[in-house]
């Protein structure tokens, strides 16, 4: 991830402000959503395995939560920091709001790396934070998710200390669960299927056929992998994969113009997403530097990995046969880089709707686990396409209608309802 002065929650308010003023937003609403209504900070002193105490800084934001009990992931990132988990609840509250569910946007981090922590040392992280902000969430004010480095263990070592401290049995309090333990069947496969149920749509308003189309995305880790999976099914073409190299300390693009084999790259990938380079060389994949995942002649882009990834510097290294831009990750495109997407006409198909199906299916998993009955997957992978292929419409034709850039037209529904929310309550 690229440093230098950039701030994620500064870009999440600049195309804010931008869509405030172009819907004529009041001066309250704005101030009311232009900003966290909540936020937390702690430390978190954790029992490492040789017995010295290390202390770990984590966050909770609640951006917004008018339309219903916040609802976002929790992150576990070296480089994280309290703007980035604003920006992000702050994309929570638009995510939840385009595809029209009763929830509103939160946000967690922790500042660790994960890679560097043994399974008793994640586990007792995992309980400090939920022990430190277990009075500000619970599944009717703000439940968390799986997100970058966190995984479904994760999500019930935090349930278990949760119903430790509170005495019972609160499985809507987090979502991402196992499977078998109040997880949702798809959910693990939800936002990387979510964003291929929103290509199709887009490629067929563009009258392109994707099993003539090729990807190279960067990311590989649970929203690439369920992406690129479902988009090879449908018979698409994926000719790179970037992932970090925990080794080398930089990451790397893994090429192949013939298509890359998903289950090969699954077999040689670890559980936070790096593919294992020796392998993936010796199963005939070209490594080039990780950054070159932006310039391959492909069909399809998509940034399915951190915030800042497509900057002023490298947008104008995108291939001219570049044609769809799916974003997988939240907040992946700078504000300055946007505008040159916009300019070459390139279809943008923005985050927080791309990205939609993971939160969708844990809206779905908080129904499942409030009722403790459980559906089938085709129940719940159906009921997933139905809300993101409806989502993708209603911005698609909006974008025509009004000819709006497809981000725009994203932000025009999501704040309309969650302003028209905050009014109703009496907040604006
Ligand atoms: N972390 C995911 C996101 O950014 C999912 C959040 C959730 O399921 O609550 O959308």
């Amino acid at each position: 991830m690229e440093k230098s002065s950039y701030n994620p929650f500064t870009n999440a308010q600049a195309q804010f402000d931008k869509v405030a003023s172009f819907i004529g937003l009041d001066e309250a609403t704005c101030d009311l959503l232009r900003q966290p209504l909540k936020e937390h900070h702690v430390l978190i002193p954790v029992c490492m395995d040789d017995g010295k105490m290390k202390i770990f800084k984590g966050f909770r934001v609640l951006h917004n939560d008018a339309r219903g009990p916040a609802k976002g992931g929790i992150r576990f990132h070296p480089q994280e920091t309290a703007d980035t988990v604003r920006a992000l609840a702050m994309w929570m509250t638009w995510k939840c709001a385009v595809v029209d569910i009763p929830l509103g946007g939160g946000k967690g981090g922790v500042i660790c790396d994960p890679h560097n922590l043994s399974e008793r040392e994640q586990e007792r992280l995992c309980r400090g934070w939920v022990r430190q902000l277990s009075k500000e969430m619970g599944p009717y004010i703000d439940a968390p998710a799986p997100d970058v480095m966190t995984t479904a263990k994760h999500m019930l070592w935090m349930l278990d200390e949760f119903e430790t401290i509170h005495g019972g049995r609160y499985p809507g309090f987090i979502t991402g669960k196992p499977v078998g333990m109040g997880g949702s069947t798809g959910r693990t496969e939800a936002t990387g299927f979510g964003a291929i149920y929103v290509l199709r749509e887009a490629l067929k308003d563009l009258q392109i056929k994707l099993e003539e189309t090729s990807l190279s995305v960067q990311g590989f880790g649970n929203v690439a992998q369920y992406a690129a999976k479902m988009f090879t099914e449908l018979g698409g073409k994926v000719v790179a994969v970037a992932c970090w190299d925990n080794e080398d300390k930089v990451s790397y693009t893994y090429q192949k113009k013939e298509g890359l084999s998903m289950n090969m790259l699954l077999e040689i990938t670890d559980s936070f997403g790096c593919i294992n380079k020796k392998k993936a060389a010796a199963a005939g994949c070209k490594i080039l530097p990780g950054e070159e995942w932006i310039e391959q002649d492909v069909d399809i882009l998509m940034p399915a990995a951190l915030e800042n990834q497509i900057t002023a510097k490298n947008v104008n290294k995108i291939s001219k046969q570049v044609k769809v831009l799916l974003e997988g990750a939240n907040g992946p495109t700078t504000t300055d880089a946007d505008d040159i997407i916009k300019e070459r006409g390139i279809f943008l198909l923005p985050d927080f709707l791309a990205n939609a199906g993971g939160v969708t299916c844990s809206y779905f998993e908080q129904v499942q686990s409030n009722l403790n009955y459980y559906w089938e997957k085709e129940e719940v992978l159906e009921k997933l396409d139905t809300k993101m292929t409806s989502a993708y419409r209603a911005v698609y034709d909006l974008a025509k209608k009004k000819n709006l850039y497809m981000r725009d037209a994203a932000y025009v529904i999501a704040i309309n309802r969650v302003a028209q929310a905050v009014k109703m309550r009496g907040w604006a």
